[in-house]
């Protein structure tokens, strides 16, 4: 029988972290390899097993080691901040670690990181690791491009109270998607502020509109709407155990990968 894969994670008492752990312990032929949580805060020496549904200690304790981490496993999931990312892609590079990556809002030095390491292992980087998410990027691609100009691009966000950044790295692969789509650059027609008199609307935009409060796991929409009809379609996610478990179905396919940076509709196959 084949070894069993040996998985670390990040930011592992976070809201995705529990949730990551859980999975890696419930995916046959995936071993925990350890966890760690940022220096100084109340989660390091914790068994990570009391942060799992079982409740029950593993005999894991969180770390603030990263680089025992990333020397210690084959594949390390990383859903933390931007900053930390940066720094974890270094370690993944160096250790030739394969690194699956959620953290979204990245920089674009932040994101020269990942290149840089992608040269040397495998990445899979997604803003949202859920199969029906990945399926919409396709479907929005495909109707903005089968839809004329005259079909106003909107996208809307709505998640929990905690996010920190806006808007939601899944609605700018949306809008990354409908720019595609239309063969333009999303840079140059993504308006994601309007306040005070902002003149009509230029058509051949792509607007964003972001809401934040509550618990809410993150919905999106994208309308494509025009004079007589609207078209909208709506994801939503009601748990996060989806992007949990995409992950972990990243971190099995990055191990037997080539160095390079992919992505979710990658390891789908769509
Ligand atoms: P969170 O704040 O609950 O968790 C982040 C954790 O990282 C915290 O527990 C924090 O203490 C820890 N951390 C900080 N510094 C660290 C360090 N140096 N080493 C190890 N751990 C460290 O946030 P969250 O809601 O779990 O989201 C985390 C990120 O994942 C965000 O960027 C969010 O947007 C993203 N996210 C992505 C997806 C996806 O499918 N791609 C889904 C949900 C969330």
């Amino acid at each position: 029988m084949a070894s069993e894969i040996k998985i670390g994670i990040t930011g592992a008492a976070g809201r995705m972290g529990r949730m990551l752990v859980n999975a890696v312990l419930a995916t046959d032929g995936c071993a925990l390899a350890g966890a760690t949580e940022a220096p100084n805060t109340s989660a390091i020496g914790m068994d990570i097993g009391l942060l799992t549904n079982s409740l029950k200690d593993i005999g894991i304790y969180i770390t603030d080691n990263s680089e025992e981490l990333f020397a210690g496993s084959d594949v390390v999931i990383d859903f933390t901040s931007p900053k930390v990312t940066e720094l974890h892609a270094g370690l993944a590079g160096e250790h030739k670690t394969a690194l699956i990556v959620g953290t979204t809002g990245l920089a674009p030095g932040q994101q020269s990181a990942l290149e840089l390491a992608a040269k040397k292992t495998a990445i899979v980087q997604a803003a949202n690791f859920s199969i029906g998410v990945n399926l919409l990027l396709g479907l929005v691609e495909q109707a903005a491009k089968t839809l004329p100009q005259s079909y106003d691009i909107e996208i809307s966000d709505m998640h929990h109270r905690h996010k920190v950044d806006a808007p939601s790295g899944t609605a700018l692969a949306l809008g990354q998607a409908a720019a595609t789509g239309r063969g333009v650059n999303l840079a140059d027609v993504m308006v994601s502020a309007r306040d005070g008199i902002t003149g009509p609307r230029r058509e051949g935009d792509i607007g964003m509109a972001v809401f934040r409060g509550g618990d809410v796991v993150g919905d999106h929409t994208v309308m494509f709407a025009a004079s007589g009809e609207r078209v909208e379609l709506t994801h939503k996610a009601t748990s996060r155990e989806i992007f949990a478990a995409g992950a972990v179905r990243a971190a099995i396919w990055a191990n037997s990968s080539a160095p390079g940076l992919y992505s979710m509709r990658n390891v789908l196959g769509f």
